[in-house]
C-alpha cells in the first residue's frame, strides 16, 4: 500500500476514520470555506513550482489578490528562503518525490522544495495559514517526522545534516508582510525514535489490513472523544450525539430540530 504522511496522521488520530477515508473512499463532508482554502492553497504550490521551472507566473497572479500577496511576500524573502548566500546547491528541485519501502509499505513523500548542498539536505515546505502559536502539534506531526527521516533513509546524508523548514506566507496581522519560519533540525536519536514508531504503526496497519480483507472485520475505533463530535462518519460510527448531548438512534429517523444545521 502506498502511504502519504497525511493517511499516517489519519490513521494514528483514528483508525477508523483511515478505512472510511482510504479503503472504501468514502469522503468526509467539507464546508464550501474548507474548500476554497483547499484550492488555494494547492494554486499557491502550483505557482511556486512554474517559478522553480521558469515557467510564467503572470497569468496566476493578476487575476487572484491572495496569490499575489503570498507570492510577493516570498519574493521580498526569497533570499533568506533559499539560503541564496551559500554555495550554489548540488540541486534544488520543486516537487521533489521519494519513495521508500518499509514494512511492506510503501512510503512517498514530495517536498515542496529541496535544496542539496555538499553538507546539508534542505527541506523546505510551504504553508498557506499562519505560523502556529507552538511549534509541539507540527513537530509531532508525520510530516515533520516522515520527510526527513525518508531522506536519510534514501540519500548519503546523516540525520544531522537533514532539516525541514516550513513557510508560512499568510501572516496574522495585517501589518506584518514578512513570511514566518519553523524549522525542526534531525538527528541520530530522532531518526530512531521514528524508525521505532513507524515500524508499530505500520505493523499494526498490515494487522487490521488482513483482518478486513479475510474477515471484514472494521479496523479500530477510537474511544468516544470531542474527534468523534467533529467528524463526518460519526453517525456512521453510531457516534453522533443530539442537541441534548444524547446519543442518536440511527436504526430512526431523527427529530429534524435535532439535525445540526450546515452551514452554506
Ligand atoms: S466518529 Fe470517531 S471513531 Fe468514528 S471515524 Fe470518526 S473519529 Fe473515528
Amino acid at each position: 500500500m502506498r502511504l502519504s504522511q497525511g493517511q499516517l496522521n489519519l490513521l494514528e488520530t483514528c483508525p477508523r476514520k483511515f478505512q472510511h477515508t482510504y479503503l472504501e473512499q468514502l469522503a468526509s463532508p467539507t464546508t464550501p470555506d474548507q474548500q476554497e482554502r483547499l484550492i488555494l492553497g494547492s494554486r499557491f504550490h502550483l505557482l511556486m513550482q512554474q517559478r522553480e521551472m521558469g515557467l510564467p507566473i503572470e497569468p496566476f497572479i493578476q487575476e487572484d489578490d491572495q496569490l499575489r500577496q503570498w507570492f510577493t511576500a516570498f519574493v521580498g524573502a526569497a533570499p533568506k528562503i533559499l539560503s541564496l548566500s551559500e554555495a550554489s546547491p548540488a540541486l534544488r528541485q520543486s516537487e521533489h518525490q521519494r519513495t521508500l519501502e518499509f514494512e511492506g509499505h510503501l512510503i512517498t513523500v514530495v517536498y515542496d522544495l529541496l535544496i542539496l548542498t555538499e553538507q546539508q539536505a534542505q527541506i523546505l515546505d510551504w504553508k498557506t495559514y499562519p505560523k502556529p502559536q507552538k511549534s509541539g502539534r507540527l513537530a509531532e506531526n508525520w510530516q515533520t517526522r516522515l520527510y526527513p527521516f525518508v531522506m536519510a533513509e534514501t540519500s548519503h546524508y546523516q540525520p544531522e545534516q537533514i532539516s525541514i523548514t516550513y513557510w508560512f506566507f499568510q501572516s496574522r496581522d495585517a501589518d506584518q508582510t514578512e513570511p514566518q519560519s519553523l524549522r525542526f533540525a534531525y538527528d541520530s536519536a530522532q531518526h530512531r525514535k521514528i524508525r521505532h514508531d513507524l515500524t508499530r504503526l505500520l505493523q499494526q496497519l498490515t494487522g487490521w489490513l488482513d483482518l478486513y480483507k479475510t474477515t471484514g472485520e472494521p479496523f479500530p475505533q477510537i474511544p468516544q472523544t470531542p474527534t468523534c463530535d467533529d467528524c463526518g462518519f460519526a453517525l456512521r460510527c453510531q457516534r453522533a450525539v443530539d442537541s441534548t448531548g444524547g446519543a442518536i438512534d440511527t436504526t430512526k429517523f431523527p427529530d429534524l430540530a435535532d439535525i445540526k444545521e450546515i452551514p452554506l
